[in-house]
């Protein structure tokens, strides 16, 4: 059964797609939305013959050779631009990573698929990226499994440029004006962590006085988010 995680990023390919999953792993995602019908096609990309070799089991173990293509590869090079995929998800993998495959797959993208990315850190990254690129971000989505936080970013290529706030960077356009229970949650773990490392350098012989200024900055920022 797939994740609670991927079901909701699954929830942003929609119907009819064609799909590229970058960092596939056993291609659980792309099997999923083969099997209920929602793509036409689908690419399961991976880097590292382990989990290159698990995605092709699994894709023989569901009959879904006619559908999805098994392919092993680094990032976008997985795609060509005759694949027409119009759909990339790449989840599971922190933000800076998500932005690498996606910068030095820039020429991969030029039919302008939808990007539905599920960052596990760095959201931020994520965020800067898209808006330098000229995707817009359309949805975002936080959900919490198995103790972990997630958020998913889903984004479309725009011909103006959307600028984000400093704060929207860091916390969401979305998000931060939805504020659900898991996005409290998220900040409110992170203002316990940024506490117990402040209550840390308290302690320090000589106060790491800039640091300390930084963190309250943090509090602050993270307190008028939740607060307003
Ligand atoms: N996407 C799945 C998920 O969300 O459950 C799997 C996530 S798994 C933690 C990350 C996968 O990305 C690993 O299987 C790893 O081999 C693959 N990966 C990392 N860098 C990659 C790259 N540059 N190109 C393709 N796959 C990559």
């Amino acid at each position: 059964k797939l994740s609670y995680r991927l079901q909701k990023v699954a929830e942003y390919v929609p119907a009819d797609s064609r799909l590229a999953d970058i960092g596939s792993d056993h291609a659980y995602l792309p099997a999923y939305l083969a099997l209920k019908g929602k793509i036409n096609f689908g690419i399961a990309g991976e880097v590292v013959k382990g989990p290159f070799q698990n995605a092709q089991n699994e894709i023989k173990k569901e009959n879904l050779q006619e559908i999805i293509d098994v392919r092993l590869a680094d990032g976008l090079a997985a795609v060509e631009l005759s694949d027409e995929i119009n759909v990339v998800t790449i989840c599971g993998m922190g933000g800076p990573l998500i932005c690498q495959i996606l910068e030095e797959g820039k020429a991969k993208l030029a039919n302008h698929p939808r990007l539905v990315l599920q960052p596990n850190v760095g959201e931020k990254n994520v965020r800067e990226w898209l808006v330098a690129n000229n995707y817009q971000i359309i949805a975002e989505d936080v959900l919490e499994e198995d103790r972990h936080i997630y958020e998913i970013i889903v984004a479309e290529f725009v011909d103006a440029k959307a600028e984000l706030t400093a704060k929207e960077l860091e916390f969401g356009p979305y998000l931060m004006k939805e504020k659900n229970e898991v996005f409290k949650h998220k900040w409110q773990k992170e203002l316990d962590k940024i506490e117990t490392v402040r209550v840390q350098l308290e302690k320090a012989k000589e106060k790491p006085v800039a640091k300390l200024e930084y963190l309250d900055e943090q509090v602050k920022l993270i307190e008028g988010v939740l607060n307003d």
